[in-house]
């Protein structure tokens, strides 16, 4: 079995997903006492979103260039961000080590593919949802078409991923809160909602469209390739 090194803590409330996915899914094909082999680099989410608030991508891209060199370092075959969001600096990452990052954004457009969905809307933090890096990954390399909520929906996803769901705090009112914004985007011609931030699969299981976990398919990615 090959090993994963996990840059995590981003926030710790999904990095513990991934530990429980990968290990149970690894257990699942291999049965017995089998685990995975995993490290994982976590760091201290508060100088993090200090740094992404800040919008100081570039502080942001060599912390992160620094944790996969030390991982690679340490043994990991391959490299996963568990985190979207910081996703912007995947390319960055990449071209600083020589084991491959498994990226999400790829993961979740092999699912989408798969389902034969042309159309799908995006949610996770502003950041995710504003900037190009997931949507035209998404549309550029694998022809999927993304809409996104407007600018209030924006705010309101963000705001409950930052203030709550990285806090460990579920509502049922914040859940009530999404559901009414992807029946929005289904009106608008979603056929399926990418939950594009780690922590969203917390919140919502179940809506008027297909929600496409990123982390677990960013998991089951992970999985595929440590046993291949
Ligand atoms: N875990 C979230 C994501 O998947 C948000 C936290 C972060 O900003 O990294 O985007």
């Amino acid at each position: 079995m090959k090993t994963i090194g996990i840059i995590g803590g981003m926030s710790y409330e999904s990095t513990v997903e991934y530990y429980k996915i990968i290990n149970s899914e690894i257990n699942k094909a291999l049965g017995g006492l089998h685990s995975a082999k995993m490290l994982i680099e976590s760091y201290d989410f508060a100088l993090i979103e200090e740094k992404q608030s800040e919008e100081d991508w570039e502080t942001l891209t060599q912390i992160l260039i620094e944790s996969a060199k030390k991982l690679e370092k340490a043994g990991a075959d391959y490299i996963a961000i568990a985190t979207n969001t910081m996703h912007l600096m995947a390319d960055e990452v990449q071209a600083n080590i020589s084991v491959p990052v498994i990226h999400i954004a790829e993961a979740a457009a092999n699912y989408i593919n798969e389902k034969n969905y042309n159309t799908v809307a995006l949610l996770g933090t502003k950041y995710t949802m504003t900037k190009p890096f997931y949507k035209d990954k998404l549309k550029n390399d694998f022809g999927i078409n993304v809409i996104i909520p407007d600018f209030e929906g924006q705010e309101t996803i963000n705001n409950i991923i930052y203030n709550e769901l990285c806090c460990g705090i579920i509502k049922k009112e914040s859940q009530n809160k999404i559901l009414n914004i992807i029946d929005n985007l289904k009106e608008n011609g979603a056929q399926a909602v990418i939950l594009g931030c780690t922590e969203l699969p917390l919140i919502i299981k179940n809506a008027s469209i297909e929600p496409i976990d990123t982390t677990k398919v960013h998991c089951i990615e992970i999985v595929k390739k440590l046993l291949n």
